[in-house]
């Protein structure tokens, strides 16, 4: 493998410190219209104080990085976010740019860019790749990847929109893509479709949230076009139970794709998109489940310690530096 740099909120990185990684987690997850309306009770720095506290306790389990996928329509705001990782220094936090929609895009870009009234260029890959070559919201923090989504909508105009910025700011760039997406409907499949037609190759694509489902036909056939598959989202049991999970990934290992494959919770220290009576539905739903409980678990299902350590270090640091 060829090292290469990487940023981090805290400054660029040499590849081969990326070690133990965490490929999606979010730190907080903002609705920040809504909030500055509804919420009465918010205290940033208890939010802060709570996130730093979780996350040294993530890191002291051997977890060395996270991917925080948070961009525009999931509150993103990289000055928390430097506050943060400024009382973590031990742990590489890597920060996308994007869009995420499941629907039309951001009323903020109706008119901006193509419209029925004036034909004007796209401001989102413009935005995209001033994230990733200069820095986020005026400060030097650099996104190392892009980030949209699809849901079972499907391919909405909005959502095509997006989808088709993302690609450009790669060509620009480089820097690879992940998309969230919806596998009981095979939103994948559209994607490829697009991202193909952008001349986007599989290996800097990332479909995440693959892991919600057992459909192992359908991912082997995604892994065999070269996507990273994310089955990121193990402790929200009431989309897919942990047996299944855990099964669905010792299946892919079985059939040869453990190299295809990364590992991850789609946790967060806090969000406000969910009522605080839900959470408690979701008892496995945080930042340590994959280490302590799904990591063992599929070692009693048979999968080997390479393919652990591939789909925890190896596959990422691969992704990032291709
Ligand atoms: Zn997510």
């Amino acid at each position: 493998m060829s090292t290469s740099k990487l940023p981090t909120v805290l400054g660029e990185i040499s590849t081969d410190n990326l070690g133990t990684t965490l490929m999606h987690e979010h730190i907080f997850v903002l609705s920040p219209d809504s909030r500055i309306n509804w919420v009465r009770d918010w205290n940033e720095h208890e939010q802060i104080l709570n996130a730093v506290t979780r996350l040294e306790q993530l890191h002291a389990t051997g977890v060395h990085t996270i991917v925080d996928p948070t961009v525009d329509g999931l509150g993103r705001d990289i000055h928390r976010i430097q506050t943060v990782a400024e009382q973590v220094p031990g742990l590489n936090i890597l920060v996308a740019t994007g869009v995420y929609t499941y629907n039309d895009v951001p009323q903020y870009f109706s008119y901006r860019g193509p419209n029925p009234y004036k034909d004007l260029p796209e401001p989102m890959i413009e935005y995209f790749v001033r994230d990733i070559t200069e820095g986020i919201q005026g400060t030097d923090v650099k996104a190392c990847l892009l980030k949209c989504a699809i849901d079972e909508q499907g391919m909405t105009a909005g959502v095509e929109r997006v989808l088709r910025a993302v690609a450009a700011a790669h060509r620009i760039t480089g820097t690879p893509i992940m998309v969230h997406t919806h596998p009981a409907t095979q939103t994948a499949l559209t994607v490829q479709h697009v991202l193909d037609s952008e001349g986007v190759p599989p290996s800097a694509v990332q479909l995440a949230h693959s892991g919600d489902t057992t459909d192992v036909d359908h991912l082997s056939e995604l892994a065999e076009a070269g996507y990273l598959l994310g089955m990121d989202r193990f402790g929200i049991d009431v989309v897919l139970g942990f047996d299944d999970r855990v099964s669905t990934v010792a299946e892919m290992c079985r059939r040869g794709y453990a190299a295809n494959m990364v590992l991850s919770q789609d946790a967060m220290c806090h969000s406000d998109w969910i009522a605080p009576e839900l959470l408690d539905l979701l008892p496995n739903w945080h930042y340590q489940h994959v280490l302590r409980d799904v990591v063992p678990a599929l070692a009693e299902h048979g999968v080997d310690q390479g393919d652990i350590t591939a789909m925890l270090v190896g596959n990422p640091r691969r992704w990032f530096e291709r």
